[in-house]
């Protein structure tokens, strides 16, 4: 019998685990301007995701529109990490919302993004068993042309799956600015720098037992 890879969470604990950068190290392609976290780089083995139906059936044409390209984002990432698609929130490590991200301020500046991933560091039980994994919001807005559209869906499905940081190469999928022609492929670079952090030691994907719960405490609601 197949096991099943995204077992629906029945109990989970927000940590106090954040990003931060590392330190300096020559590294390859733009892997040491990734974050990581005290615990290790945010990463799985495998990753289960969940994608924001649409509000109809049959979808609407814009919800289709976003359907197609954030799948087709999905598609190109699951070439380089293993990834199964789920039908609920509960079962996944990664959730995409078709969602304009709220502004907010850089450098004294109010700002509007296409897109938008958060990281919060978990303990969640499922099939009786505790581990520590990451767990992903991605907003991708809807408003937006269909090549822009994947282009931020791949970037942000790119923080998600553990490259917590910028490339400085407009033509890589990280870069912090995009150039005329979106990136729809991952580069070269990306490639490298994904699969230096997938190396990475990490305690994300163990198995917690009380003797190595993380010190930190629960967040409060
Ligand atoms: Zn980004």
């Amino acid at each position: 019998m197949q096991p099943d890879l995204c077992p629906p969470q029945q109990q989970l604990r927000t940590l106090k685990v954040a990003l931060e950068s590392q330190a300096p190290a020559q590294r390859p392609g733009y892997a040491s301007s990734i974050a990581t976290t005290s615990l290790g780089p945010p990463v799985l083995k495998h990753w289960c995701v969940w994608l924001q139906p649409a509000d109809a059936s049959p979808p609407n044409r814009w919800d289709q529109r976003w359907l197609k390209a954030v799948s087709s984002a999905l598609t190109t990432w699951g070439a380089l990490v293993p990834l199964t698609r789920v039908d609920s929130p509960e079962q996944a490590n990664v959730m995409i919302w078709r969602q304009q991200p709220a502004r907010r301020q850089v450098a004294g500046v109010w700002r509007a993004s296409n897109g938008r991933t958060q990281l919060q560091v978990v303990d969640v039980q499922r099939q009786s068993r505790r581990r520590l994994e990451p767990q992903v919001k991605v907003m991708v807005s809807p408003g937006l042309r269909a090549e822009a559209l994947q282009a931020t869906a791949l970037h942000e499905l790119g923080h998600a799956f553990g490259l917590w940081g910028h490339s400085s190469v407009p033509t890589d999928v990280l870069a912090i600015s995009q150039g005329e022609s979106p990136v729809l492929v991952p580069s070269e670079r990306d490639r490298l720098t994904l699969a230096w952090v997938m190396q990475q030691t990490t305690r994300f994907g163990s198995t917690i037992r009380p003797s190595i719960e993380p010190a930190e405490s629960a967040l409060p609601e």
